[in-house]
């Protein structure tokens, strides 16, 4: 397919789950993807699944939570490719589970760091970048946490409620300009990321009950929602919240 041709995608956290299928989607649309993680190993693999399928992908290694690192993954990206026009901020992690009066300063700070200064830092580079050549299109990985809470995950929360603010805010300021933000709130998603839950049934089961759908989320499910607003189909599609949750939000 040729969606995507001559467009060239970073996805963050593409070594696992999520990023992995917006990655391997993007590429079989034609794109160009940096895979980029902390998760050497894992981004490799991703590379891998991609080139086997005919795609073009190249793996450098960022962390999001450190501000040069996202700013030498645009320029990596540029001098790779040449061009980038589209974003996933996609890097996340779940964190300590407690409760707000107990949660450690460290696991908050930790969380915030990843999942909210990450996706900042991130657009701050990207938005740079595509302001040189007429635009793009910025997809941030928020989650249904991103508009109700969870007992437990103050941290998570407090991040994800700031990940959709900060893309409609990115939305009011460069719209006119080309490029457009939008977020995304996966409900419970079957990625790596619920390794601990999925080891206890009663949770599972307490999580599945929670999407009127019946069951979890897969991740190429999420891949198809980002891929469609990253794309031109979307192109009247900006400073929204789309989720994608198996009605978890409808409750
Ligand atoms: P995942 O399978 O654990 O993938 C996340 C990837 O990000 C992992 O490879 C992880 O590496 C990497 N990562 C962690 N910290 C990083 C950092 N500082 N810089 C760069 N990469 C980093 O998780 P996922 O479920 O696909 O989650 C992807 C996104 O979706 C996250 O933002 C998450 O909050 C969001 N989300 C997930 C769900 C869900 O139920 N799964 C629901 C709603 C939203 P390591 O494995 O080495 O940590």
């Amino acid at each position: 397919m040729t969606e995507f041709k001559n467009k060239v995608a970073i996805v963050t956290g593409s070594g696992s789950g999520i990023g992995r299928a917006c990655a391997v989607l993007f590429a079989k649309k034609g794109a160009k993807v940096v895979i980029s993680d902390v998760d050497e190993k894992g981004g490799k693999e991703s590379v891998d699944l991609i080139k086997k399928d005919g795609g073009e992908a190249t793996f450098i290694k960022a962390d999001v939570s450190k501000p040069e690192d996202c700013e030498a993954l645009v320029k990596k990206t540029v001098e790779a490719y040449g061009r980038l026009d589209v974003g996933v901020n996609n890097a996340g992690i779940g964190g300590e589970a407690n409760l707000t009066g107990d949660y450690s300063l460290d696991g908050w700070h930790k969380v915030i760091n990843i999942n909210l200064n990450g996706v900042f830092y991130s657009m701050k580079y990207e938005i740079t970048e595509m302001l040189k050549h007429g635009g793009g299109s910025i997809v941030n990985i928020a989650s249904i946490l991103g508009q109700v809470g969870f007992a437990t995950a103050s941290a998570y929360v407090a991040a994800k409620h700031g990940v959709v603010g900060l893309s409609q805010n990115a939305a009011l300021e460069y719209s006119a300009q080309g490029i457009r933000v939008n977020s995304v709130g996966p409900g419970f998603i079957r990625t790596p990321l619920l390794k601990d839950m999925e080891e206890d049934k009663d949770t599972m089961d307490m999580l599945i009950s929670l999407h009127p759908i019946g069951r979890l989320g897969q991740a190429e499910e999420v891949a198809e929602l980002v891929v469609w607003l990253a794309s031109d189909k979307a192109s009247f599609v900006t400073g929204a919240y789309y989720p994608v949750d198996g009605g978890y939000l409808a409750r």
